[in-house]
């Protein structure tokens, strides 16, 4: 049996964070600083603030990330941000495709597969998320929503050290529930065969799948130990440096 891919720890602070939130940044780095960590640990602040984060956490070996970018390298487009962008300003990852984005920007799997190789051009790790609605569960249809979203946004020629996939329960998001154990190892057993038909099985056995929605430090040991979880990718419980250690602790 392969050995399993180092699991990541990746906090998503969506649109929080001014420059006193740094003080979160300093203390995780003097919480990790000269520890050796089982986990990879990445911090993804908002775009203003991801470099002034990489200086404060580079000694400590946590990683920054991005939380979308332009599927263009350059050009005229008012407002957006390059991969290319991302990886000068300090990122080594970027999210793509995650709910909020395709829910309030309307990103289809075309766009996010274009952001993921755009990431891959760039150099930098996509964190390519994918997950149902509570409907779209309740009817029955988790596996196959995740798999048209898996066939839409991993680019070809991905490989496991330029792409993570994020399982990320729409209905999971914030609210405070998770689905089983049972039911996250089920859907992240399903990924890995459906990223085995994309990606080849000697891959997909080395790319990290996270999951994401309402980790806490209360529930991450019993979540991060699912078998084909590799990590997690946590938004609220990562604003707080006290909470977001609870939670890389999972792997310690
Ligand atoms: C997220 O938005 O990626 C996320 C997992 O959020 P939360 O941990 O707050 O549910």
């Amino acid at each position: 049996m392969a050995k399993p891919p180092r699991p990541l720890i990746a906090g998503n602070w969506k649109m929080n964070g001014l420059s006193a939130s740094l003080n979160e940044a300093r203390l995780l780095a003097g919480m990790l600083k000269g520890v050796k960590l089982v986990c990879e640990v990445m911090i993804c602040p908002p775009a203003t603030l991801i470099g002034p984060v990489r200086k404060l956490v580079k000694s400590a070996k946590i990683k920054v990330g991005g939380q979308d970018c332009h599927q263009k390298e350059s050009g005229a487009h008012t407002g957006d941000i390059s991969a290319e962008m991302l990886k000068d300003a300090g990122a080594s990852a970027v999210i793509v495709g995650h709910s909020e984005r395709r829910a309030d920007h309307g990103e289809t799997d075309a766009v996010v597969r274009a952001k993921a190789r755009a990431a891959m051009r760039a150099g930098i790790v996509a964190i390519i998320c994918v997950g149902e609605t509570l409907e779209q569960r309740k009817a029955g249809q988790t596996l196959a929503v995740v798999s048209a979203q898996l066939q839409g946004s991993v680019p070809e020629g991905a490989t496991a050290a330029g792409v993570v996939v994020a399982y990320e329960p729409v209905w999971a998001i914030g609210t405070g529930l998770t689905p089983t154990a049972a039911e996250v190892g089920d859907v992240h057993a399903h990924i890995r065969r459906e990223l085995g038909k994309l990606m080849g099985k000697p891959e997909a056995r080395k790319t990290r799948i996270l999951y994401g929605g309402s980790v806490k430090p209360g529930n991450a040991a019993e979540l991060m130990a699912v078998p084909d979880v590799n990590g997690a990718l946590v938004g609220g419980a990562s604003l707080k440096a006290a909470d977001f250690i609870g939670i890389i602790k999972a792997y310690s």
